[in-house]
């Protein structure tokens, strides 16, 4: 598989495969000014302190608040990049051979921490777009695990979210099982159609630790992201973020506490909205004749990704080698399942091209199932 995405590199394929940011819609200027403005004291190139830029983690905070999920700024700590919030998350709460409960598909690289923290992953099922609530209480019940780790709203890799009534599930099961959840939300402001959802956070305060990052709203590059979370768990976690790296940049984090402070923050992240709503829309219109007749793939509301399902007796893996016979790649689905995985399922990336390019690398695709393709 490693061999087969190193070939999607190559500067002729349309690839569906990355999930990146479009970098043409980064604020450059705006990121620039923030630099610049800061760059006039000395204090930004200091150490500064682990929990993060005071004035970034208040602005975090009032985000939360405004959003209907009251938050101090005591509450964030700022890391580099959601990532790291993972992996600080795995240091301070797992031991070796506790057990952790995962969506199945999941995200990867949450995978990988979690296992390298010596957990036992166990994931819990979808049925058709919805996760198996009552599976998600039974193995709560078998094996009391330290986290449930879920991305509640547009996951990777299916573009899935959990409605309000399954969240308010989740939480319910949380507290009654007595364990914590981790809602992971790179993608929550990435919505392009529907109505927004509450966090986790706010039907489980003392249960659920919400993980944010500035990659998907404003560049990837930047490494910001935050934890919010209740005092129980703050000295750990901080603790383990010195051990880590002292502190996330404190440039990085000046710049961009002064870039959402500037205001032009939500205009450049009203044209990204703008840019991927057009960009799922052509890739949903140009679906149906890309995947073989009797395929599935939903259709979200927001985020980079669309999940397909090839029919039955295929397989995503075979299928990518053929297609990059043509030019075209995409992510294979079986590589996101912690256990047995599904090989009929594939994951595509809406965001990186243009509507014409998304619709040319489309039919490659669909000229790539003929026979010998
Ligand atoms: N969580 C999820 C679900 C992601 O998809 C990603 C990035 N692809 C991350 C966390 C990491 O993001 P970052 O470290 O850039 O904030």
């Amino acid at each position: 598989m490693r061999d087969l995405l190193a070939l999607t590199e190559r500067p002729e394929v349309i690839s569906f495969a990355g999930g990146l940011p479009a970098p043409e819609l980064f604020d450059l200027e705006g990121i620039r000014a923030a630099f610049d403005a800061v760059l006039t004291s000395p204090a930004v190139l200091q150490y500064s302190t682990s929990e993060g830029n005071p004035v970034l983690r208040e602005e975090v905070a009032r985000r939360y608040s405004a959003d209907g999920l009251p938050t101090a700024a005591a509450d964030v700590l700022i890391t580099t990049g959601s990532q790291q919030g993972l992996g600080l998350l795995a240091t301070a709460l797992v031991d070796p051979g506790d057990t952790v409960l995962v969506e199945e598909p999941c995200y990867l690289a949450a995978l990988q921490t979690f296992a390298l923290a010596g957990a036992r992953v166990i994931g819990v099922p979808y049925a058709e777009d919805e996760l198996q609530l009552d599976e998600l209480d039974r193995l709560a019940a078998a094996h009391a695990p330290k986290f449930f780790y879920t991305v509640p709203t547009f996951q990777n890799p299916t573009g899935r979210t959990h409605g309000l009534e399954a969240r308010r599930r989740i939480a319910e099961i949380a507290e009654r099982r007595g364990f914590r959840v981790i809602e992971d939300e790179p993608y929550r402001q990435l919505r392009y159609s529907g109505e927004a959802l509450p966090s986790l956070a706010a039907s489980a305060p003392d249960h659920v630790i919400s993980l944010g990052s500035f990659s998907k709203v404003i560049a990837p590059g930047l490494r910001i992201g935050w934890i919010r979370m209740s005092a129980d768990v703050r000295p750990s976690v901080t603790i383990a973020k010195q051990a880590a790296d002292l502190h996330t940049s404190t440039i990085d984090q000046a710049a961009a506490a002064h870039y959402l402070l500037s205001g032009r923050g939500e205009p450049a992240l009203a044209r990204i909205r703008e840019a991927y709503r057009e960009r799922r829309d052509a890739m949903l219109a140009a679906l149906p004749a890309a995947l073989p007749q009797d395929s599935t793939w939903n259709r979200p509301e927001g985020g980079m990704f669309v999940w397909a399902r090839l029919p039955q007796g295929m397989d995503a893996s075979a299928a990518l080698g053929r297609a990059l016979r043509h030019d075209v790649a995409f992510v294979p689905g079986a590589s996101f399942f912690s256990g047995t995985p599904d090989v009929r399922t594939l994951r595509l990336s809406f965001t990186t091209y243009s509507p014409a390019r998304i619709e040319e690398g489309l039919s490659r695709l669909g000229a790539s199932w003929g026979a010998g393709g």
